[in-house]
């Protein structure tokens, strides 16, 4: 195991019955709370993700911003916030979703992404699968191909990886 796997397994605060019974929500504010830490987390997506062919990063709201903003900056590549319905003030489309606790809808800018630009999708758990896969859906709505899909936390038990069909995958922990 490696001292950023053990860091982020000691840091990462699970918060039980939040925000509904039953789930236990994976906190990752004590993460943000320690610079150095968040530091070599940001270096770590860094160092996994420059090399591969990209043209954006589409980090999704809200917890996708943090790290998604840092990686799209390390590798100078623009930055394309997915945001919930309501939210994004220019022309946007849209596409439900079924959260691990409920149902919602993303939205995008319609001139956020050019036909054939490959984007790597961001955030920062990865559950059922539900909200990375609208994610990926805007993207191929607007004729952009999903390049592979970044996480902080896997929760491996639920599967999601299974249903996003990509080969490109890629968490710093799972549970
Ligand atoms: P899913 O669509 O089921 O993959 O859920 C992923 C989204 O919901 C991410 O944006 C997460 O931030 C959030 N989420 C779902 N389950 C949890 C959890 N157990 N702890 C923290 N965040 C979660």
């Amino acid at each position: 195991m490696s001292d950023l796997h053990s860091a982020l397994l000691a840091t990462i605060r699970n918060v039980p019955d939040f925000p509904k019974k039953g789930i236990v929500f994976k906190d990752i504010t004590p993460i943000l709370s320690d610079p150095h830490l968040s530091k070599r987390v940001s270096e770590a997506f860094r160092d996994h993700w420059q090399g591969h062919q990209l043209d954006g990063v589409a980090g999704i709201e809200s917890r996708g911003f943090i790290f998604g903003m840092q990686l799209a900056q390390h590798l100078e590549l623009p930055f394309i916030p997915i945001r919930k319905k309501g939210k994004l003030p220019f022309h946007t489309i849209s596409q439900s979703y079924n959260l691990e606790y409920g149902t919602a809808e993303l939205e995008i800018h319609t001139d956020a992404i050019k036909a054939g630009q490959r984007i790597l999708i961001h955030d920062d758990l990865l559950a059922t699968g539900g909200t990375a896969n609208a994610t990926a859906s805007l993207i191929r709505k607007l004729d952009g191909e999903v390049a592979g899909f970044s996480f902080l936390v896997e929760l491996s038990f639920l599967a999601g990886a299974s249903d996003l069909n990509s080969d490109n995958i890629h968490s710093l922990i799972k549970y």
